[in-house]
């Protein structure tokens, strides 16, 4: 454990190295803004490299590496693991490894982008400061096995001087003479922009947006985030099914990434494209939807239960119906008194069978009352008749889908 008390430990937890990538980049970038105008061929440039660094790190580090959510060809691996490595944010052997703890330990000390421990913290603090504790452990014996992985780690910084920063400079400075513009924009924005879209997914992702198929954990979908993070923002689903290849499950929804494995595979570059059962997807978003529809009748008044209701004989019924308004309708006693003159029917037919039994007459006799009408009633209960009447409809038409919560068997 490390201790905050002096500026020495403190000092001692900075990550020295990240603070100078996260900061020198954005840096360069700010005084290229000042002293270099920016060309059309190279922000078209740049763009297009930008997508480029973006699909190595979404398609590649994450769905590939990270989760197996596909099979790559050996091209693809290592167009994929090349593409990332420009976006200048470790070898994927290191970012796999840390994923793996997030979607383990999430939302918890082991987590380590912790979302519980604030939004700049997961987005960029994690990354600065060395953390208390370890991330929790993770499998990663396949990534120990892969050749294309080591080869990415054993080469990282030489990879990442000839993707990352050469690559963008000197295609824009041969291409169309603007080796300052590929150096600024092609190189320092497109790696500044790329870390920020891929720290979102551990900060806004884990902070705005709704959670359709779990709402214990922090992970949220949100079409903003989609965007920011090339469709990796339904991060609720990803949370929920990390192994599916698809972050947006529905093919409205935002996610090029998904796009891409797609159309690698039909030209053969990718297989085996996983994909969760989607009676388990169903299944996890109408536990949701009914947990939703359990707060909301929650909020609802309800008839009284049966076992709350006292057993009342004829007579006794009788007898009480000569000072309140009480009337039969299967097999409970209503107390009718304050709706006589609400009643839609006219008030005469309702006091014609005060003491009396009105079933036959309230369920088609004289009219067919609706839903909303033997919910109203069921609201009036106040007894249930001894023996004489069955119970034809002891639970009202609002009652009958009500969700009960089982806590077991
Ligand atoms: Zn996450
Ligand atoms: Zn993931």
């Amino acid at each position: 454990m490390y201790s905050w008390k002096t500026t020495k430990d403190i000092l001692s937890r900075v990550r020295w190295f990240n603070l100078a990538i996260l900061t020198v980049t954005p840096s360069i970038w700010i005084y290229g803004t000042r002293t270099t105008p920016l060309r059309t061929e190279t922000l078209l440039w740049s763009m297009a490299y930008y997508v480029f660094t973006m699909i190595g790190i979404t398609a590649g580090y994450h769905r590939l590496w990270s989760h197996r959510s596909y099979n790559a060809s050996r091209f693809l691996q290592y167009l994929l693991i090349v593409m990332g490595a420009s976006a200048v944010q470790g070898s994927v052997y290191w970012w796999a490894r840390g994923h793996r703890s997030h979607h383990r330990y999430t939302d918890t000390p082991l987590d380590p982008y912790n979302a519980k421990r604030g939004f700049l913290y997961s987005h960029i603090g994690w990354m600065l400061i060395k953390p208390a504790v370890k991330p929790g452990h993770a499998d990663i014996s396949d990534l120990q096995n892969n050749d294309v992985v080591q080869w990415q780690h054993r080469h990282y910084f030489a990879l990442i001087a000839v993707v990352g920063y050469l690559l963008p400079t000197v295609v824009a400075g041969l291409g169309w003479g603007d080796w300052w513009g590929g150096w600024f924009y092609a190189g320092m924005m497109r790696i500044t922009l790329a870390h920020h879209s891929t720290f979102c997914i551990n900060s806004v992702a884990h902070h705005l947006g709704e959670s359709p198929f779990d709402d214990r954990k922090s992970a949220r979908d949100h079409f903003f985030s989609a965007l920011l993070t090339m469709g990796e923002g339904y991060h609720n689903f990803h949370h929920q099914f990390p192994m599916d290849y698809r972050n947006a499950r529905k093919w409205y929804q935002y996610d090029p990434t998904k796009w891409f494995i797609a159309s690698c595979a039909a030209v053969g570059l990718a297989s085996h494209l996983r994909v969760f059962p989607e009676n388990e997807i169903s299944k996890s978003e109408l536990t949701m939807e009914l947990k939703r529809l359990k707060c909301e009748q929650d909020r609802i008044r309800w008839p009284p239960k049966l076992e709350e209701l006292p057993i009342v004989s004829w007579e006794t019924f009788q007898w009480q119906a000569e000072t309140r308004r009480l009337v039969i309708v299967s097999g409970f006693i209503h107390d009718v008194s304050d709706f006589v003159d609400k009643h839609p029917g006219g008030e005469r037919l309702l006091l014609k069978k005060v003491g009396k039994d009105a079933t036959a007459a309230f369920c088609g006799g004289v009219y067919d009352h609706g839903n909303a009408a033997h919910n109203l009633l069921s609201m009036m209960r106040v007894g249930i008749l001894l023996g004489g009447v069955e119970h034809v409809n002891t639970v009202a038409p609002g009652e009958r889908l009500r969700i009960v919560e089982r806590m077991s068997e």
